[in-house]
């Protein structure tokens, strides 16, 4: 099979609050590129105790092959490492990387690449995380996942789609905690709130 060299660059962004299924939705994507024979490349920040040696996971089991994956504390050690006969960038979790992405995601694009970027858009206080709202604005395309809300009350769940993340450890109140469902729920609107 010979891949299609005529494909054009555009920015996508797969949002949702946490536990909606973005990096699931990434490695779908991944996977359909792959078969494609794209050469894609994906970045993430951290090395995350759920990772095997040679190749990522994500929560719920699904590959990504070791050699296609970056860990790239910042976005200028993405670009070192990116390869010019890339045609896809993948970054996940984009919400880590500050303002800078906005500005290098858009040369990547001008450089003929696909960029395909997962992001949580909100942090535990409903506030804008960092760079989402520029990106989001940017995107060519906006892929939403919802997870649904698990707020328990009289011996019922929600499970109203939730698009915001609940930080159920009210105590800590630094912004970026990295943590998992011992300290994260996603909510929905209306069973989303913070106490100062
Ligand atoms: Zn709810």
């Amino acid at each position: 099979m010979v891949k299609s060299t005529d494909h054009h660059a555009y920015l996508e962004v797969i949002t949702g609050a946490m536990f909606s299924g973005k990096t699931r939705e990434l490695h779908r994507q991944y996977s359909v590129f792959k078969s494609c024979q794209f050469n894609v490349q994906v970045f993430k920040r951290d090395i995350d105790d759920r990772y095997g040696k040679d190749e990522i996971k994500t929560h719920d089991g699904l590959i990504f092959d070791g050699k296609d994956v970056f860990i790239s504390k910042d976005v200028n050690e993405i670009e070192k490492k990116i390869k010019k006969d890339t045609d896809v960038l993948m970054v996940d979790e984009a919400q880590f990387y500050g303002s800078e992405i906005v500005e290098k995601a858009d040369k990547w694009i001008n450089n003929g690449k696909i960029v395909v970027l997962t992001l949580l858009p909100t942090d535990y206080r409903g506030m804008t995380f960092g760079p989402a709202g520029d990106l989001l604005a940017k995107a060519d395309k906006i892929t939403q996942v919802f997870a649904r809300c698990l707020h328990y009350e009289n011996g019922v769940y929600c499970h109203k789609p939730a698009t915001r993340t609940f930080r159920t450890k009210s105590d800590i109140k630094e912004v970026v905690v990295i943590g998992g469902s011992e300290m994260y729920e996603p909510r929905c609107r209306q069973h989303h709130f913070f106490n100062k």
